[in-house]
């Protein structure tokens, strides 16, 4: 499975006439959470692909008020969403004590979420192949009927090069690191990332955004969806670069 990093071009072509920060918006209000308060941007720092060179293994933090504008004038690389909740996120942008971010009182909680990368199983591909990919989509599965015995409202998504589990019960965001921790030593066979649902990383790729290492679109899955959506033939995670939105549609 060959993937191909964004050029420039292609990311501004995306953010200007595919992206559709509606989408991505409605997709917090329909999980019933409430909207990022910070989003995060990395210009380049895998690809070396960078619009401005200054900036190159740099995390842009953000209040995303006009996010579109924001992705079109940056063209980043790799676009995500803050999962904690502050009392205040200009405070947090002001500290950027991001690490210690469950010890400090403008501190609310953090959305539980699971990345599972298919980078992370034996296989004799070099990177990535379909095999591994269809594994992180079967195994997402697993990690999300596990959390079912706990939590009632689950949602899954295809993060171009593996999948994403997300917990939006309220419950959930209020969990401790330990709670989290032993969470995740349930899921160890599952090939997650323990330390983005451990808490300490909470950064997660931005639905809807484009994944500027592979080319492809975040998308968001139902339970129904994950096992039968290919990554290859989904027209949903697939970029056109048109220049006219319709044709994206039709
Ligand atoms: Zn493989």
């Amino acid at each position: 499975m060959k993937f191909i990093p964004t050029t420039l071009a292609q990311r501004k072509k995306y953010y200007q006439f595919q992206f559709d920060q509606k989408k991505v918006f409605d997709w917090f209000k329909k999980n019933k959470i409430s909207p990022p308060q910070l989003c995060a941007l990395d210009m380049g720092s895998e690809t070396k692909i960078v619009l401005d060179k200054t900036k190159i293994g740099k995390l842009i933090n953000f209040i995303p008020r006009h996010l579109q504008q924001k992705l079109i004038e940056t063209l980043p690389e790799d676009v995500y969403y803050d999962r904690n909740r502050y009392t205040d996120p200009k405070v947090a942008l002001k500290k950027l004590a991001f690490k210690e971010s469950f010890s400090d009182l403008n501190f609310l909680g953090q959305e539980l979420a699971f990345d599972i990368d298919a980078n992370n199983f034996d296989c004799s591909c070099i990177d990535v192949c379909e095999k591994c990919i269809a594994k992180a989509q079967r195994n997402s599965l697993k990690v999300g009927k596990k959390l079912e015995e706990q939590f009632s409202r689950i949602g899954y998504g295809y993060s171009g090069r593996g999948m994403h589990v997300h917990v939006f019960d309220k419950r959930a965001f209020s969990l401790s690191i330990k709670e989290r921790q032993d969470i995740n030593t349930t899921m160890r066979s599952f090939g997650i990332d323990p330390w983005v649902s451990r808490g300490r990383i909470r950064l997660m790729r931005l639905p809807f955004s484009l994944n500027g290492l592979v080319s492809r679109i975040v998308v968001p899955l139902s339970a129904d969806e994950v096992e039968t959506f290919n990554p290859l033939t989904d027209k949903r995670t697939i970029p056109t670069y048109s220049s006219s939105a319709s044709s994206f549609l039709s």
